[in-house]
């Protein structure tokens, strides 16, 4: 067993490091104020090749790995847990099941100007009546001539509105159905978008089929597969939450370190009190467990090994790790905490969606559960 980082990832760590600092951090409280995407950002992580991390070359990836993937997810969390996430829905949901279930064709078309970052993916299967419960959708696609017609309506969609390909969750006469839809199909539209408490440049939209017709070529696997698809997509996307928390939580974790050493009352910097040095204490413990278990999951997909337990593990716990650490973070800076001049709110506000989206903790239990008793 070996703990540390290969070359190849500690040298993606630092690249994306530099990255984050110089090219996303700057602008990042900024955005978050005006709830705006950046797609300038996107496209420099594409020239980095950090768009196909996960993808060999021959489909335009860089030929790593999931770890390589979730350091870098991590890195850039931990300044703008917006930038995580577009990476991640893009990766994860949207690139992984072409990878995984696409035909020859359906990755060269689509998967290659994926990992290239000349076109931005996202990944819609919740509905209105439809979140936890997702084998309930009500989207329907019927079979007309060599197209489907999709009808109904997808929403809080990561990348919605500006991505250029959705994989779509419909249910088919033989079942649920994934489809790869691009968004100049005709009766494809993008509807609200939600005006959110966390990652607020990243765009989550609702999304509308009105007799969108989709050819039966971008059926993606098996008509009536889909729900598998969708499950397994979300069992790798997990990993990628995980360490988006991970990144969530160490950038609260640093910024409150260096305050507590800078602040002084009753004569001393705040770090001397063993009320403010033990919190830290406890915090970085906990950043180093969630870190720990989302690595770990991210090898066992990169090796090839069952992973559905160990992702849905990193999620819960590395969700609630940034949800504690940022609170506390918020605590350590007092006052100022609680304004914008800091990034520390910023941090406590981001952190709460990793308990939320690709299942809420609730659902991870019920995962995790449901490996134990079989
Ligand atoms: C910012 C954001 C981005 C998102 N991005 C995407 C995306 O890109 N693509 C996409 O398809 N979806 C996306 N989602 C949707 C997200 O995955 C769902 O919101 C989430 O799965 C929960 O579904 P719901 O909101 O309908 O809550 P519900 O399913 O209605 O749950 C409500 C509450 O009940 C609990 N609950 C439900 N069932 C059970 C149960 N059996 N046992 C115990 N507790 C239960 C839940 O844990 C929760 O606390 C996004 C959501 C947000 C907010």
């Amino acid at each position: 067993m070996n703990f540390t980082l290969s070359e190849e990832h500690s040298m993606i760590r630092k690249m994306v490091r530099d990255f984050a600092e110089k090219e996303v951090a700057p602008s990042a409280a900024e955005r978050d104020e005006e709830e705006r995407f950046d797609s300038g950002i996107f496209h420099k992580m594409a020239e980095l090749g950090l768009t196909g991390i996960p993808w060999p070359e021959a489909y335009g990836g860089i030929g790593s790995d999931y770890l390589a993937y979730c350091v870098a997810i991590e890195e850039l969390s931990r300044v703008c847990a917006s930038t995580g996430v577009t990476l991640s829905a893009h990766t994860s949901l949207a690139s992984w099941p072409i990878y995984a279930f696409g035909t020859e064709e359906q990755k060269k078309k689509y998967l290659k100007p994926l990992a290239q970052g000349k076109k931005i993916g996202a990944y819609a299967l919740t509905e209105p009546g439809s979140g936890s419960d997702a084998a309930s959708l009500k989207t329907t696609a019927h079979r007309d001539g060599a197209s489907f017609v999709l009808n109904g309506s997808k929403v809080f969609i990561t990348n919605g509105g500006v991505a250029d390909l959705y994989i779509v969750f419909a249910k088919a006469e033989e079942g649920m159905t994934a489809f790869i839809v691009e968004k100049q199909f005709n009766g494809f539209s993008t509807g609200k978008k939600e005006k959110k408490m966390g990652i607020r440049s990243s765009p989550t939209t609702e999304i509308i089929f009105d007799n969108c017709r989709v050819p039966v070529e971008n059926v993606l696997g098996e008509i009536g597969s889909g729900f598998k698809i969708a499950m397994k997509t979300l069992d790798g996307g997990r990993n990628g939450i995980a360490a988006q928390a991970v990144g969530i939580a160490q950038g609260a974790l640093d910024a409150a370190l260096s305050y507590a050493r800078e602040r002084r009352q009753f004569g001393k910097p705040i770090m001397a009190n063993q009320g403010i040095s033990f919190k830290l204490a406890d915090m970085a413990t906990s950043v180093e467990a969630a870190r720990l278990l989302t690595y770990q999951a991210a090898w066992l997909e990169s090796e090839g090994l069952p992973y559905g337990k160990a992702s849905a593990m990193s999620k819960l716990m590395a969700g609630d790790t940034a949800m504690y650490v940022t609170t506390e973070a918020v605590q350590i800076f007092g006052g100022y905490g609680y304004t914008k001049d800091y990034p520390v709110e910023r941090f406590m506000r981001d952190a709460k969606i990793t308990q939320i989206y690709e299942g809420t903790q609730e659902i991870q239990r019920l995962v995790i559960s449901r490996f134990l008793s079989t």
